[in-house]
């Protein structure tokens, strides 16, 4: 099977490539934005949007005339930046057309916008340096982690965070999907561990991260109390920014390490959706952590179980996993700070191992109804009734046979029966 995938790996540059990165992360930035302002007006006029290919055309004339400048940096850079522009807006509209909340593609400020840039072309990999085109050989601070041979790399996101440097190869690559016999597992994420399987295995954040979250947490409250624009506070800025930086590193190895072991190992991972569940669960502090690690880890499982030969299964969100007994199914409201699971028809156990059994419960449920993918099948709609935040009114049928929950004016209804 050939699949994409990517690779990403801390630079080592010297301080002439620092300034050539951020150049090119500048020009990113200046064709991003004269192509969304171009694209804005045209908007504003009822006209139709110029695509990317027209405002590369456009943009080749004005390098030609008025804006040499722009020949210091990779052709690729601006063309990458305005196909980015052009996603950002399909996103936009196919998320209106849905219903959903995306927002409308925004101008990248050179202090709010992280440094990024892509780049197409010649890309190779050494044992220590990786080679992009215009700018060189840039020395790698890890060597042996890109692939070497063996991949087609198509191209090579170059970004700055908190003061370092990564590079993401974008690569096609050929592998033998294996037949995976492994059993079915349910996960539960939780805040005070990172997960615990339904076979009992649990995985505890690491002490690191767990360190460098508290101390991210206070150097957040230090900023707070800076007065805005001094020096202090842009320092304490910084150190926000170097303590978020290392903490989601730490948090996506130690993801990395968790997702490889149960896709490789189970045929089928059962996990809850992000909302609503974990946004009630976390409303004190790591929620906003542990929220993105969520996202993170479903990202992971989702590409992984493709290599290994694993499917993912998706419980409706309004699967009660953790309130529910997973012994005899009643439904109980376990404070957070309990980390028992108690229930009257006498089961007491660790609450988030009752959660990843009742997870593995949708697994055995579902057996039939799942997909081809296995993915997002939601066998447990019965228990959206139960769980909507709604008043409860009485629900009146209309003569065109559609419901209403009695919001509808009454010579619109016909009577209850
Ligand atoms: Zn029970």
């Amino acid at each position: 099977m050939r699949i994409r995938r990517a690779y990403r790996t801390e630079l080592d540059p010297n301080q002439v490539q620092r300034e050539r990165f951020r150049q090119h992360a500048g020009v990113a930035r200046w064709s991003y934005n004269w192509a969304l302002a171009k694209k804005k007006s045209a908007l504003d006029q009822g006209s139709a949007v110029p695509s990317s290919y027209t405002l590369q055309r456009e943009l080749n004339q004005l390098k030609k005339s008025t804006h040499a400048w722009l020949y210091d940096t990779s052709k690729a850079v601006p063309q990458t930046a305005l196909d980015d522009l052009d996603v950002a807006f399909r996103s936009f509209f196919r998320g209106r057309g849905q219903g959903r909340r995306v927002g409308f593609p925004h101008f990248k400020s050179r202090k709010r916008s992280a440094d990024a840039f892509r780049v197409t072309g010649v890309i190779r990999v050494f044992g220590r340096h990786v080679q992009l085109p215009r700018l060189g050989k840039i020395r790698l601070k890890e060597s042996e982690y890109l692939p070497m041979q063996g991949v087609h790399i198509t191209a090579a996101t170059v970004s700055e965070r908190a003061g370092r440097w990564y590079v993401s190869l974008e690569v096609q690559q050929e592998i033998v999907v294996p037949i995976n016999n492994g059993a079915a597992v349910g996960i539960d994420v939780g805040i005070n561990r990172l997960a615990t399987l339904s076979d009992g295995s649990v995985v505890p954040n690491l002490r690191p991260l767990e360190r460098t979250q508290r101390r991210l947490a206070s150097a957040q409250k230090a900023l707070m109390r800076r007065r805005p624009g001094s020096q202090n506070r842009a320092k304490a800025q910084k150190r926000v920014a170097r303590l978020h930086a290392r903490a989601s590193n730490l948090r996506r190895d130690q993801l990395h390490k968790l997702t490889t072991q149960v896709t490789k190992t189970k045929s089928l991972l059962v996990i809850e959706d992000l909302v609503p569940a974990l946004m009630v669960r976390n409303r004190h502090l790591a929620r906003a952590l542990s929220d993105a690690a969520f996202g993170e880890l479903r990202r992971q499982l989702e590409y992984k179980a493709h290599w290994y030969g694993s499917r993912i299964l998706v419980a409706d969100k309004f699967y009660p996993s953790t309130r529910m007994c997973s012994k005899c199914g009643a439904l109980n409201d376990v404070p957070l700070s309990t980390r028992v699971f108690t229930c009257a028809c006498g089961l007491t156990m660790d609450r988030d191992l009752n959660a990843a059994l009742n997870l593995l419960a949708v697994a055995a449920s579902s057996a039939d109804t799942l997909n081809a993918c296995g993915e997002n099948v939601s066998p447990f709609a019965e228990w959206r009734s139960s769980e909507k935040q709604e008043p409860k009114l009485p629900r009146v049928a209309l003569e065109d046979g559609r419901s209403s929950t009695g919001k509808t004016p009454l010579s619109a209804q016909v009577p209850l029966r």
